[in-house]
C-alpha cells in the first residue's frame, strides 16, 4: 500500500519540480512532484509541525532571498527545530531554481516553497523539501482592479504573543488551517480576502491577511502594523519599505485602526507572490485609490534587479 502523502498530494501542481533535502547532511535528490514522499506519521502531515517559506523568482532573480532565509531560521528557533544551516539551504535552493528553469525554460515567474518538518513520530529526523510552482494568474487582474476585503476578528488581543510565546506568532509554521478557513470565509462572503483585526473591542487594530500583510499610504508615508502585535513580518513589506526609504519616502510600523484604513490615500495587500495589490473596498466601503502612489509602490516591489537582500 502506498503511504499517505503531503508533498506530492494529488493533483500535483503542473509545471513543478520537487527537490528533497536531508537538512543534516545536505544531501538532495529530485523527485516527481506526484510521488508520495512523506509517511503518514510525519509530524508536518498530521500536526502541521514544521516551517516554510514561499519565495518569488522571476527574470530579475530571487526576491528577498536573505529576508526569507532569516525568517526561516527565526521560525525554526521559535519551534525549537534544529537550526537550518544557511549554506545547505542556500545550495539546495539554487538547485531547485536551476531544476525548474531547466524543466520549464519559458517560465517567466515562479515560486519556490521550501519547508522543514520535524520528521516522522518514530525517528523525529527532520526533513526538508523544495517545491516550485507557476505564480498564480489572478494577481495580474487584481493589480489593476484592486481587491475587496472583509474584516474578521482574529479572536486574540494585539500583542498577546509577548505573554504567550506558544502561540508562535511571527513564525511561519505549516499549521495554516486557520488561515485557509479565513480565506474560505472571505470567498463565501463575496470578498477577495479577509483582513484580521485584533480582539480588542473598540481598540481593535488591523493585523494581517491570512497570507499577506497590510500597507497603507498617507501621501508618501507608508504604514504597516507592528509585527509584535501578532503577525508575520513580511519579506515583501520589508523590501517595499527599504526601496521606499531609499527613494525618500517615510515608513513606520503603527497600530492601525479601521478608520486609518478608510482614511488612507491608498492601501495594499503585500506578499511574495502578490507583491502589492491595491485594496478597493473594506466591508463594502470603497477605499481611496491613487494612480500615482500605486505606480510608485508597484515599481518598488517590481525592481528591475531583484535585490539579494
Ligand atoms: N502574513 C502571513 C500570515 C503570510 O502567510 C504571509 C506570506 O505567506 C505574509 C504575511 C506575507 O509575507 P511575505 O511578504 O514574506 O510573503
Amino acid at each position: 500500500m502506498r503511504p499517505h502523502t503531503l508533498v506530492g498530494m494529488s493533483p500535483a501542481p503542473r509545471q513543478s519540480v520537487l527537490l528533497l533535502l536531508d537538512p543534516g547532511s545536505g544531501v538532495t535528490h529530485l523527485a516527481d512532484p506526484g510521488d508520495p514522499v512523506l509517511t503518514a506519521d510525519d509530524r508536518s502531515a498530521h500536526r502541521g509541525d514544521g516551517i516554510f517559506e514561499t519565495v518569488l523568482v522571476d527574470a530579475a532573480g530571487v526576491h528577498n532571498r536573505r529576508r526569507h532565509l532569516e525568517r526561516f531560521i527565526r521560525s525554526a528557533e521559535a519551534l525549537e527545530l534544529p537550526r537550518p544551516d544557511p549554506a545547505i539551504w542556500e545550495s539546495a535552493f539554487d538547485e531547485a531554481v536551476q531544476a525548474h528553469r531547466r524543466a520549464f525554460p519559458e517560465a517567466a515567474e515562479f515560486s519556490v516553497r521550501y519547508a522543514l518538518s520535524r520528521g516522522p513520530d518514530a525517528a523525529l529526523a527532520p526533513r526538508g523539501w523544495f517545491l516550485t510552482a507557476p505564480a498564480p494568474a489572478e494577481y495580474a487582474r487584481q493589480r489593476t482592479e484592486g481587491i475587496a476585503i472583509g474584516s474578521l476578528d482574529r479572536g486574540t488581543p494585539a500583542y498577546v504573543g509577548k505573554d504567550a510565546p506558544w502561540l508562535l506568532q511571527g513564525a511561519k509554521t505549516l499549521s495554516y488551517a486557520v488561515n485557509l478557513a479565513a480565506g474560505r470565509w472571505a470567498a463565501q462572503h463575496g470578498y477577495d480576502d479577509a483582513l484580521f483585526f485584533s480582539h480588542d473591542g473598540a481598540n481593535s487594530i488591523a493585523l494581517e491577511f491570512p497570507t499577506a500583510n497590510l500597507v497603507i499610504a498617507r501621501g508618501r508615508t507608508l504604514l504597516t502594523p507592528d509585527p509584535g502585535a501578532g503577525l508575520l513580518h513580511g519579506t515583501t513589506q520589508q523590501g517595499l519599505f527599504a526601496a521606499a526609504e531609499a527613494a525618500g519616502w517615510t515608513t513606520a510600523y503603527a497600530d492601525l485602526r479601521r478608520e486609518d484604513i478608510l482614511g488612507a490615500d491608498a492601501a495594499w495587500t503585500t506578499s511574495s507572490l502578490r507583491r502589492a495589490l491595491p485594496l478597493a473596498s473594506l466591508d463594502g466601503e470603497e477605499l481611496a485609490r491613487d494612480a500615482e502612489l500605486e505606480r510608485e509602490v508597484f515599481a518598488f516591489v517590481h525592481p528591475d534587479l531583484a535585490p539579494d537582500t
